[in-house]
């Protein structure tokens, strides 16, 4: 998944600055994804991408979209989606497996925060207003994020937990993110 961020962090480096003509230096965040005891790349904290522009006055920082953070709060994107879904009833078997994978460690009211986030703000958001349209039958909303799950047949392989994350990847940036929480 960290090669995945560091591509969609090298299309964000070479548009270059969005306020001024300035180019982009990295200036990555350090971040530890919480409701994770380890994190497989770098267990100690994960970098999250980003850039600062170079020109005097300007310095403005840009945060490609990533599918390991979501927004400031920094859970892995995984957890984010897979927890809730879990919930929902994903298959038994699916679950220990990613349990095992991951390490995971939720307690209920994380659980109960990141449901209410898919049923409310996730689901009033402009960008699943648009993105909805893209499924065929339409996703059950009341059972997001599973539904979300089944129509990328994450249990069946394991690659399309990642195009799961993709797709989630816009909403992921610090100003995307402020948009969707206000
Ligand atoms: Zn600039």
């Amino acid at each position: 998944m960290e090669n995945v961020d560091a591509d969609l962090a090298e299309t964000e480096r070479i548009k270059g600055c969005r306020y001024c003509p300035g180019k982009l230096h990295r200036a990555d965040y350090k971040r530890k994804p919480r409701g994770m005891k380890f994190w497989p790349e770098d267990p100690e904290d994960t970098k999250r991408f980003s850039f600062c522009c170079d020109q005097e006055g300007c310095r403005r920082r840009h945060t490609p979209p990533s599918v390991r953070f979501l927004g400031r709060r920094v859970y892995g994107g995984l957890v984010a989606v897979l927890i809730p879904a879990m919930a929902h009833g994903l298959k038994p078997e699916r679950v220990a497996q990613i349990r095992q994978a991951l390490d995971l460690e939720i307690d209920r009211r994380t659980l109960e925060r990141w449901r209410q986030w898919w049923l409310g703000m996730f689901v009033a958001s402009s960008f699943w207003k648009e993105a909805r349209a893209r499924f065929m039958p339409p996703l059950c909303q009341e059972t997001l994020p599973l539904s979300l799950c089944l129509s990328f047949e994450v249990e069946e392989r394991r690659d399309r937990l990642l195009d799961l994350l993709k797709f989630l990847a816009p909403i992921t940036t610090p100003k995307a993110w402020k948009d969707l929480v206000g």
